[in-house]
C-alpha cells in the first residue's frame, strides 16, 4: 500500500503540446519535444491507470497539459474503459481535466458529463487581462473561445472552477477581478501566482513577486469576507480558514507532502510535481517499473529526505500547522535548499496572520 508517496498523477498525454501559446507558459520548454508521434500510446496509459490503481482504493487523476484535449476523444474513452477494469473491482476513481477551454464541444461535454470528468479552467480575469496574456500564436486573444467553453460546461454541471494566474499584466486589480468572476457566476476559483518554472523563457517581466501576491490575496480575502457568499470557495483562502478553525481540507501547497503529486509524461515516465521543471534528480521511474522500485528509487528517497528536514527546520514557525514547510518549489531557492527563503516566509506569515485577524473579528474563533 501505498504511503502518500507517489499516489497522486498529473499525466500529461500530449507533455507540453498545446493550441494557445500563453506569454508565460510553463510548458513552453517542453512543446519543442511533444510533436504528434509522442502522444501517449494505448499501452503506457494503461500501465499509468495500472499502476495508480494497483494499491489504492481512492485514486484521482489529474490530466493535464499543454492542452489534454488534444489527446481526443478516443483517448479518453480509453481512459475510461481502463479504470472501468479497476472501478469493477471496487476502486474508486476520481477524474480531474484542467483545460485552456477553446476546444470544448457539445460531443466533449457529452463525454465528460457521462463519465463523471470534473473540468477545471484557466481564465485570467476580465478579457481586457485574460487576452493580455492567453493568446494563440497569431496573437489573437482566447478569452471569447474560453468562456465558450465555460458555458458548456456549465450547462451540464462539469465545471470544477477556475485558476486564475496572476502576473504584472492583473495583480492590481484583485477588485475588478472578483467582481467579474462573481458576475459571471463563476464561484469556484484558486488565484495562482504566475512563475518561472524552467522550462520557460525569459517571462520575467510577467512574475510578480511574494510580496506583491500576499497583497493581491489579501485584497481578495477582504472583498470575499465583504461578500459574504457560502458559495464563493476561493482554494487558497479556504484551505487557510479551515486550517485556523480547526479542519483539515487543504491545499497541496499546506499539505507538507509533495512527494505525493507525480508528473507523468507520455512516454510512462514519472517526474516530481509539475511546478518542478522535468530534472534527473526528480525522475523517480516509470509506470512501466514495479511500484516498489519506484517507491524505492533513490532520487525519490532522497526528495523525501529533502522533505523531512524542511519540516524539521519549520517546526519553530507559529505557522507550521498551516504551512508544513510549504511548497517544496516556491518556497525555497534551490532543489537542495533546506531553509525557506525569507521574502516568501514573511509574506506568508503577513497573509496568515491577516486572515487569522480576519476571521477573529468576524467571531469565527
Ligand atoms: S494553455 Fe497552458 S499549456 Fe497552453 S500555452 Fe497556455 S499555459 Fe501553456
Ligand atoms: S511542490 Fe508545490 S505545487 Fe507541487 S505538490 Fe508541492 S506544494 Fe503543491
Ligand atoms: S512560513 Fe516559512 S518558516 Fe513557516 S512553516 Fe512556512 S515555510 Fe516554514
Amino acid at each position: 500500500m501505498f504511503c502518500h508517496s507517489v499516489s497522486t498523477p498529473i499525466v500529461k498525454p500530449v507533455n507540453g503540446l498545446c493550441n494557445i501559446s500563453c506569454s508565460y507558459c510553463y510548458a513552453i520548454g517542453l512543446k519543442e519535444h511533444a510533436v504528434i508521434r509522442n502522444r501517449m500510446c494505448p499501452e503506457i496509459l494503461k500501465a499509468v491507470i495500472d499502476f495508480f490503481c494497483r494499491d489504492q482504493d481512492d485514486i484521482e487523476f489529474i490530466w493535464h497539459g499543454g492542452e489534454p484535449l488534444l489527446a481526443g476523444l478516443d483517448f479518453y474513452r480509453m481512459v475510461t474503459e481502463f479504470q472501468g477494469v479497476w472501478e469493477r473491482r471496487g476502486k474508486r476513481i476520481t477524474n480531474f481535466l484542467q483545460t485552456n477551454a477553446t476546444l470544448i464541444t457539445p460531443q466533449w461535454v457529452r463525454f465528460f458529463a457521462e463519465n463523471n470528468f470534473l473540468i477545471g479552467v484557466s481564465l485570467d480575469g476580465p478579457k481586457e487581462f485574460h487576452d493580455q496574456v492567453r493568446c494563440y500564436s497569431s496573437g489573437k486573444g482566447s478569452y471569447d473561445n474560453v468562456m465558450r467553453g465555460i458555458d458548456l460546461l456549465s450547462g451540464a454541471g462539469i465545471f470544477n472552477g477556475i485558476i486564475c494566474g496572476i502576473s504584472t499584466a492583473n495583480y492590481r486589480f484583485p477588485k475588478e477581478i472578483f467582481n467579474f468572476f462573481i458576475e459571471k457566476k463563476i464561484k469556484k476559483l484558486k488565484f495562482a501566482r504566475v512563475k518561472s518554472i524552467g522550462h520557460c523563457d525569459d517571462i520575467s517581466s510577467l512574475v510578480i513577486s511574494p510580496a506583491q501576491y500576499a497583497d493581491f490575496m489579501i485584497a481578495i480575502f477582504d472583498i470575499w469576507l465583504e461578500l459574504d457568499d457560502p458559495e464563493v470557495e476561493i482554494r487558497d483562502i479556504q484551505s487557510v480558514v479551515n486550517l485556523i478553525l480547526g479542519g483539515n481540507k487543504r491545499e497541496c501547497i499546506y499539505m507538507g507532502q509533495c512527494d505525493q503529486f507525480v508528473t507523468v509524461y507520455s512516454d510512462g515516465s514519472i517526474y516530481g510535481c509539475d511546478s518542478f521543471p522535468k530534472i534527473d534528480a526528480l525522475r523517480f521511474g516509470s509506470v512501466l517499473d514495479e511500484s516498489s522500485i519506484v517507491q524505492s528509487n533513490s532520487h525519490l528517497q532522497n526528495f523525501r529526505e529533502l522533505l523531512r528536514r524542511r519540516k524539521e527546520h519549520c517546526q519553530t514557525c507559529d505557522w507550521y500547522f498551516i504551512c508544513k514547510g510549504g511548497c517544496a518549489k516556491d518556497c525555497y531557492e534551490q532543489l537542495d535548499s533546506v531553509e525557506p527563503l525569507s521574502e516568501v516566509c514573511e509574506n506568508l506569515k503577513r497573509y496568515f496572520e491577516y486572515i487569522s485577524t480576519g476571521i477573529k473579528s468576524y467571531n469565527l474563533l
